[in-house]
């Protein structure tokens, strides 16, 4: 398996090379050869570590199967993850949760950043590279802390990471700004997320700052959702789900359809690959927040990011520009469409047949947060009820899915958004703060408060530093001059 880019450079890659580099120089995404496709799908009795050896020895085929496992071991650990299922599957009445936020930050984030460090540092010793690799990363929440977990102490790389300083939850900023770790270094931005993400893209572009720091042993290198090494372990959970409901009772074969709460398109995209590769998947269901740029494309076959940017309580979601969509047009192979999505520009293309697209306002968001748990007794965050207000209307509109069973990817934990999850329920929570109502939450569910949140309040401040949009490349010199 060879790896080349959406962009025209034909160069072929290994996956070991493009895990290092993470974005072609042509600007495009790496994408493989052909998408192998699978004679037999793993057995009920394999536990997530063995659907993950077994998928991704067939992707990233340079890599020995002892590397292949060393990294899999490490990162699906019980250091790691809360429960031995890694990703377990809650059956209700009408519809099955994917619960992907069992890992050290409680988001879907953790299934994949949990892995990619290790494949980065064994890439480094397959490809030679010497370079301590400095992960760079603008954050508007999840990724930041789910990749600090994953890079903290990892030998070989130093992590950094920007965030808006008033662009964050309560609950996400406490957990970047007492982040332990030697190498990890937090930083607060003046300025929005998109200041401080184009701030960073000018940084990995600027060829003196990169000579200077190629000189003292280091290179940038990106914990970003485009990462190959972030979307190949995603594909895993598509088929350790189906080996659940197989186990459940579901005849081998029989068609299940998956709902996906998506933003950049990484989540979804790996399902569309676990389709091509033979899991029997009728439809994806796209869903979005109001930033409905793609549940558009997919009801009308026209893709246009030019439309206004809304704030929404899924901010995973907030996004108008989803990187990995381009992957989804090299597929389809639309070069006009390709070369009009790089410029930016509005386009047509027939949307594929394997996907549809629907939306939730904040207003049914919020219902079907109430919705789920007075009927099942079961909370959804934010993210995972704008996935279920999309299965209620495609069900609604569809005589297709009779008989289909759905599965919802449960994308964050509720204990990560307590404020719009305890007030969907009853605004009498409107008057506590955020560590409050993880308490609240804790008392209505007749749970613990996840251990990875339990002591977030009481953990000592680490990180303190806050810089202007100017000031950021400066700090990137002070923190490695600090980690030395
Ligand atoms: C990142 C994220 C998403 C969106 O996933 P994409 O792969 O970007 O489409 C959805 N929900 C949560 C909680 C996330 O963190």
């Amino acid at each position: 398996m060879t790896y080349t880019s959406t962009r025209g450079d034909t160069t072929p890659l290994t996956s070991a090379q493009t895990i290092v580099k993470g974005l072609s120089a042509d600007g495009g995404l790496y994408v493989p050869s052909a998408i192998p496709v699978a004679e037999k799908l793993p057995g009920g009795a394999c536990d997530y570590s063995e659907h993950a050896l077994w998928l991704m020895s067939q992707f990233f085929t340079d890599y020995t199967e002892e590397e292949l496992s060393g990294c899999i071991n490490a990162a699906y650990s019980a250091e790691n993850f809360d429960t031995p299922a890694i990703a377990p599957l809650v059956q209700t009445p009408d519809v099955a949760f994917l619960e992907l936020f069992h890992g050290r930050t409680l988001a879907f984030k953790d299934m994949a950043l949990s892995l990619l460090p290790h494949l980065m540092t064994t890439a480094l010793k397959k490809t030679g590279n010497p370079r301590t690799q400095v992960i760079l990363t603008a954050t508007s929440g999840d990724t930041g802390v789910s990749a600090l977990e994953g890079f903290k102490d990892v030998a070989g790389t130093k992590i950094i990471i920007f965030y808006p300083q008033d662009g964050v939850s309560v609950i996400q900023k406490q957990h970047m700004i007492t982040q332990t770790g030697k190498n990890v270094c937090v930083v607060g931005v003046k300025g929005n997320f998109d200041d401080a993400q184009s701030e960073v893209k000018r940084i990995f572009m600027d060829e003196g700052l990169n000579a200077r720091l190629n000189a003292d042993g280091y290179e940038f290198s990106s914990a970003n959702s485009i990462n190959t090494g972030r979307l190949v372990p995603q594909i895993v959970y598509y088929f350790y789900a189906y080996s659940q409901m197989v186990k459940g009772g579901l005849a081998k074969g029989e068609a299940v359809n998956f709902i996906v709460p998506t933003g950049n398109f990484g989540n979804i995209l790996a399902g569309y690959y676990a389709k091509k590769m033979g899991l029997p998947v009728d439809t994806l269901v796209c869903a979005s927040n109001e930033n409905r740029v793609l549940s558009d494309y997919f009801d009308t076959g026209v893709f246009d990011s030019d439309r206004p940017f809304y704030v929404t309580t899924s901010p995973s979601m907030d996004i108008l520009v989803p990187s990995n969509f381009e992957r989804l047009v090299y597929d389809v192979a639309d070069k006009a469409a390709l070369a009009n999505l790089s410029k930016k520009q509005k386009f047509t293309m027939p949307a594929p047949a394997d996907f549809v697209g629907y939306y939730a306002t904040e207003k049914e968001m919020r219902a079907a947060i109430k919705k789920v748990f007075v009927t099942h007794g079961y909370l959804i965050d934010p993210h995972t009820a704008v996935a279920y207000v999309a299965h209620e209307k495609h069900s609604e509109n569809s005589r297709r899915i009779n008989g289909l069973r759905p599965i919802i990817l449960s994308t964050a934990s509720p204990y990560k958004f307590p404020k719009t999850v305890m007030t969907s329920i009853d605004e009498k929570y409107e008057k506590y703060d955020d560590f409050e109502l993880l308490e609240q939450m804790a008392e209505l569910t007749k749970r613990n408060i996840p251990t990875q949140f339990a002591n977030l309040k009481k953990q000592e401040v680490l990180h303190n530093t806050t810089v202007e949009v100017g000031g950021m490349k400066d700090e990137i010199f002070n923190a490695l001059h600090r980690f030395l």
